[in-house]
């Protein structure tokens, strides 16, 4: 009989069928037998099952149209608050520093807007945070036209 050590190491062979005759029937002798490397056995096979069923050639058209029709809608629309908030950011900033910087304009001026600039940023970051909260408890989202 063959020691377990070798069948296991022959297992991924016999299930792509690449063993000769022999090494075969060796395998199938000592699986009949041997209920350890039977279990490693049906594990492999069952994983090499699961391999096969994610290849991407094996998805239906309507399986890829679902897909394709969900995921790039919802990506551009979440890229699409990213961008507004990113830009909002980075023009807030730039608007502070320039009126920080320049020595014309007055300091209660320059106080003001930063007030105002602040008060800004906080309502955005309620807004998104509105958004965010809905997202998780509105679940007919994605009626919303
Ligand atoms: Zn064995």
């Amino acid at each position: 009989m063959e020691s377990c050590k070798r069948v296991e190491q022959m297992l991924s062979g016999y299930l792509d069928g690449e063993l000769t005759q022999g090494d075969r029937q060796r395998v199938e002798v000592h699986i009949d037998a041997c209920p350890s490397c039977k279990r490693v056995y049906d594990d492999l096979s069952e994983l090499q099952d699961q391999v096969g069923q994610l290849k991407l050639d094996r998805m239906s058209p309507s399986e890829w149209s679902s897909i394709m029709s969900n995921v790039p809608i919802k990506g551009s629309r979440s890229i699409g608050w990213i961008l507004l908030i990113a830009g909002s950011v980075i023009i807030s900033i730039y608007g502070m520093w320039e009126f920080a910087t320049d020595d014309t304009v007055p300091a209660l001026v320059k106080t003001s807007l930063f007030s105002i600039y602040l008060g800004l940023a906080f309502l955005l970051v309620s807004v998104g945070w509105q958004r965010l909260v809905e997202r998780k408890t509105d679940k007919y989202k994605d009626i919303e036209i």
